[in-house]
């Protein structure tokens, strides 16, 4: 999508620390990490959020799952690291294109703020 900022990252029309990438989705550092490890898995499809997941597409969910795993693996992330998807305004979602957040390195308290 043109305007989207994600979009604009998966493309390379803006730069980003890329960890990983395949045909369905994108990793990258996040730019205002929480935690000592932080990172984005999004699709590469434009997909606005969580609430636009279907069953049609919600198969990509379930691979960027597996890419997480792989990803916490090679970032030596142990099993200790939270997945974050905030889903509109008032959850805290700033980009309108779904995105994973993995949080790990940190003792992380719950509930979130
Ligand atoms: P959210 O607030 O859940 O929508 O998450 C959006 C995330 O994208 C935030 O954690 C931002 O720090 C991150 N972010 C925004 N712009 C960039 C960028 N250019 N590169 C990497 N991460 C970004």
């Amino acid at each position: 999508m043109a305007d989207c900022l994600f979009c604009k990252i998966i493309a390379g029309e803006i730069p980003s620390k890329k960890i990983y990438e395949d045909d369905i989705c994108y990793s990258f550092y996040d730019i205002d990490p929480k935690a000592p490890v932080h990172f984005l898995v999004i699709p590469k499809a434009h997909i606005t959020g969580a609430n636009q997941v279907n069953e049609d597409n919600s198969s990509i969910v379930g691979h960027i799952f597996a890419v997480i795993a792989q990803l916490t693996k090679q970032l030596d992330c142990g099993d200790d690291y939270r997945v974050v998807t905030n889903c509109g305004k008032m959850a805290g979602q700033s980009v309108d294109h779904l995105h994973f957040h993995v949080l790990a390195g940190r003792e992380l308290g719950w509930p979130p703020g």
